[in-house]
C-alpha cells in the first residue's frame, strides 16, 4: 500500500467517467473537473488501470461523472473492473437506473449511491433542474434495484432550506427504510456550481446531528477508513454524516484520489493540479503508470490542515 507524505494511506479511487449530465443540478462540483473533457477512457482502458492500481493496494473503486448512467458501455466498464477482483460501486441521479440495474448487477456492481436530496418532487425539481415527473422515475429505478438486490446508498446533500427541517429528514430516512438503504447526508462544497450558491445553501451539518437526535437517533461508530465520517442509527437505517467544509479531521481521514473522465489523476476536487496518466494508460506502459501514481501521491495536500504551534 502507498501512504503520502501526511501519512495517509492511498486506498480508494473515484473514476470520473464522463463530464455529460442529464440533470443540471444547481450546485453541481462536477467531481472538480471542468465540462466539456473531449476524450474518453474506453472500458477496455478502465481493466487496465484498475489492475495497474490494485496492484498498489488500491481496492475500492467508485464509478462517478457526469451521469455515468449515460455511457452506453457503462455496464463494460463495469465488468472490466470487477474482473481484476476490485470493490466497484457507481453513483448516479438514478434517471436510468431501472434500464440499467440488471445489467449493472450482471456486471459485478456492489453498490449503487443514488443522489436524492429530498422526497418533494417539487423541490426536487427546483435543485435538479427536470421536471417533477423524474422524480417517480428514480423511485422506480430504485424499487427495481432494491428487488434485484443490488445495495443501495441514498445520497443527500445538505441544502438550506430544502432538506435541513425535521420533516424532510423523517422522510428521506423513511425512504431509506423502504428501499433497506443507508443514508448519507453530503455538506455543500463550495466547488463548481457549488460556490455561486455556497452562501445561500449551505448549512453545517451539526444541523442535522440535532435533528437525528430528536427524531432518535444513536451514534454509531466512525469510518475511519473513510474521512473518519460518523454514523448514526435510526430504527436500523445507518446514517452517514460527511462534513466535508473546512474540516481538518475529515481530510486527514482521505484516502481517496480522483482520475477524471479524460485521464487525469487529481490528488483533491479542490486541487487546480494533476498528473495525466492518459499516454501510459493508452500505451499500456505499467512502468511509466506507477511512476506517475507515485508523482501524484507525492504531491497531495490535506485542503483543511489542522494547524499546532507545538
Ligand atoms: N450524476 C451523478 C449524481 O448526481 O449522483 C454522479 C455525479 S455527482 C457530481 C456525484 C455526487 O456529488 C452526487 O451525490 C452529488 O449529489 C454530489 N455533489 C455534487 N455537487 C456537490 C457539491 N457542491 N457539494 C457536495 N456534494 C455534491
Amino acid at each position: 500500500m502507498l501512504f503520502d507524505k501526511y501519512g495517509r494511506p492511498f486506498q480508494k479511487l473515484r473514476y470520473v467517467v464522463n463530464d455529460e449530465c442529464n440533470y443540471n443540478c444547481v450546485f453541481c462540483h462536477f467531481e472538480g473537473q471542468s465540462r466539456r473533457q473531449g476524450r474518453y477512457l474506453t472500458a477496455e482502458d478502465y481493466g487496465f488501470v484498475t489492475s495497474v492500481f490494485k496492484s498498489l493496494g488500491v481496492a475500492d473503486f467508485k464509478i462517478t461523472g457526469g451521469e455515468p448512467l449515460l455511457r452506453g458501455d457503462i455496464d463494460l466498464i463495469v465488468a472490466n473492473i470487477a474482473k481484476t477482483g476490485a470493490y466497484v460501486t457507481l453513483t448516479t441521479n438514478g434517471y436510468l437506473l431501472r434500464k440499467w440495474v440488471r445489467k449493472l448487477q450482471a456486471a459485478g456492481l456492489k453498490r449503487a449511491n443514488v443522489s436524492i436530496h429530498t422526497t418533494d418532487p417539487e423541490k426536487y425539481s427546483k435543485i435538479t433542474g427536470v421536471p417533477p415527473s423524474a422524480f417517480r422515475e428514480v423511485l422506480r429505478g430504485l424499487t427495481e434495484a432494491r428487488d434485484v438486490g443490488i445495495s443501495l446508498k441514498l445520497n443527500a446533500v445538505v441544502l438550506r432550506g430544502i432538506n435541513t427541517d425535521r420533516e424532510s429528514v423523517k422522510n428521506l430516512v423513511k425512504l431509506a427504510a423502504s428501499l433497506g438503504a443507508a443514508l448519507q447526508f453530503i455538506e455543500l462544497m463550495p466547488s463548481g456550481w457549488g460556490a455561486s450558491v455556497f452562501n445561500e445553501l449551505y448549512e453545517p451539518i451539526e444541523t442535522l446531528v440535532n435533528i437525528i437526535f430528536e427524531l432518535g437517533g444513536r451514534p454509531a461508530g466512525v469510518r475511519k477508513e473513510l474521512h473518519n465520517r460518523p454514523l448514526y442509527n435510526i430504527a436500523g437505517v445507518t446514517i452517514e454524516l460527511i462534513k466535508n467544509f473546512s474540516n481538518p479531521t475529515f481530510c486527514s481521514g482521505c484516502t481517496t484520489m480522483r482520475l477524471t473522465s479524460d485521464g487525469k489523476l487529481k490528488t483533491c476536487i479542490y486541487a487546480d493540479s494533476s498528473v495525466d496518466l492518459m499516454p501510459y494508460i493508452k500505451s499500456r506502459d505499467v512502468e511509466g503508470l506507477l511512476y506517475a501514481v507515485r508523482t501524484a501521491l507525492a504531491r497531495r495536500e490535506p485542503r483543511f490542515k489542522l494547524y499546532s504551534s507545538s
